[in-house]
């Protein structure tokens, strides 16, 4: 009887996924003994990650743009737009129906559906609201506030978490630091603010070692200030502990949370987040427990760190469990927390080299004291250009 995997979002995770079963059953799929299908809102893949980069113009939308299609093995079946938008998610009857309503079964489930902003989370945010964080408009908006900064009080203010990549808007405002001090050559009229919802800064060795180069480079940083409050008309932010800041430019990054149509459905967890097993990613939920339902990337557990790295790593061990599931032998390839951050302190300017460093670390072992390195911007910058045909392909 033919086994049908179906993978919902066709993201950075679900496009690894769908590449690596694609290739390993080739034949089972040629003899129509599997199907594998892929569902997507959209037809256009976008490295967000490129997002921190475009207020600096250092990469195009068509860097970090590509068609579905040329990404996803021909083998997948691919259906994008209202025979893709996922509409309900029914884990009991293995069913998922789409805005065209058309209905898709299955007897393996990958979600990974991303996450989103929810920009009325906080209050009065919508009044003022700058972010490179929610669409390639958005960090263009944002590029046209960094060329026109003149002075002031600029705050960078990451709201809550999780957020996805929590060490993009770290690494906004070192290359803000770097853009003022070194191309428009204003930084001493800029008074630059990072507001971060917690006390530490990532793991350990990662917050000592931005904490000394923010001081370095005189960028303020204001710890515990969740935000809650923005009064655009004084200028105001106020947090959730009752402290206030005021700014003259305002840049933030929004709460972010499940899609919700996966909350409608009834699979997300007190925090809003779908919960899974966080070695196997197997669904763990208010729907109950499901072996053969796998959830990765942004939308797992509010306690996974959010990122494109641990994405791909999520990615490469469900694939193997589900490889493992179909030719019969049932082992959980363990998920074992490996992510990472990859960091820049400093913009490749006629005044200095680039400077950056990809921290990487896992559950067991946290990142070792690094520094960022010319090397490291360059081999960052790069990746951007072998993501699509490397990491997206599923090829490592
Ligand atoms: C500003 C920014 C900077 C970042 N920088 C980095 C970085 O430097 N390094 C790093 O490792 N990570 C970075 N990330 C994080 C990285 O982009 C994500 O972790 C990664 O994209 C997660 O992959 P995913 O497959 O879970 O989600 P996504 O890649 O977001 O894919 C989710 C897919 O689901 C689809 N979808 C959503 N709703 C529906 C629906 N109802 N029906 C059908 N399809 C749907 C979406 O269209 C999308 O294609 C950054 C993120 C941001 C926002």
């Amino acid at each position: 009887m033919k086994q049908k995997v179906l993978i919902l979002g066709a993201g950075y995770a679900g496009s690894v996924v769908a590449n690596i079963l694609a290739r390993e059953f080739r034949n089972k799929i040629a003899k129509d003994e599997l199907e594998v299908t892929i569902l997507d809102k959209n037809d256009t893949n976008i490295n967000q990650g490129g997002f921190t980069f475009i207020p600096f113009e250092l990469y195009t939308p068509e860097d970090i743009t590509r068609p579905r299609k040329k990404l996803i093995s021909p083998r997948v079946k691919a259906f994008f737009g209202a025979d893709g938008e996922v509409k309900a998610v029914d884990l009991q009857n293995k069913e998922v129906t789409v805005k065209s309503d058309n209905k898709y079964n299955y007897d393996y489930l990958v979600i990974a559906m991303g996450c989103r902003a929810d920009i009325n989370a906080v209050s009065g945010l919508t009044d003022d609201l700058n972010t490179f964080y929610t669409s390639m408009e958005d960090a263009f908006k944002v590029r046209d506030i960094v060329k026109n900064l003149d002075g002031g009080k600029v705050a960078v203010s990451v709201a809550s978490m999780p957020v996805p990549c929590p060490g993009a808007p770290v690494k906004f405002t070192f290359m803000l630091d770097s853009y003022l001090r070194n191309v428009k050559k204003n930084r001493d009229d800029v008074q630059l603010t990072l507001l971060w919802p917690m006390e530490p800064i990532g793991p350990p060795e990662f917050n000592k070692f931005v904490t000394s180069q923010f001081k370095e480079k005189g960028v303020e940083v204001v710890r515990n200030f969740p935000l809650e409050n923005v009064d655009a008309a004084n200028k105001e932010l106020t947090s959730k502990n009752g402290d206030k800041v005021n700014y003259d430019t305002l840049i933030t990054v929004p709460p972010h949370k499940a899609p919700q149509v996966l909350i409608d459905s009834g699979l997300t967890d007190e925090k809003g987040w779908i919960g899974a097993d966080k070695s196997t990613l197997q669904y763990r939920g208010p729907a109950g427990n499901h072996d053969n339902v796998y959830v990765l990337g942004d939308l797992g557990p509010a306690d996974i760190l959010k990122t494109g790295i641990g994405a791909h790593y999520q990615a490469i061990a469900v694939s193997q469990s589900l490889k493992n599931d179909i030719h019969g032998n049932g082992i959980q390839t363990p998920y074992e927390g490996e992510t990472g951050c990859p960091l820049v302190t400093e913009l490749e300017t006629p005044a200095t080299p680039g400077r950056g460093y990809i921290a990487t670390w896992k559950y067991s072992k946290p990142p070792e004291a690094f520094s960022t390195t010319k090397m490291g911007w360059f081999l960052y910058r790069m990746y951007y250009h072998i993501h699509w045909d490397i990491s997206v392909k599923g090829l490592f």
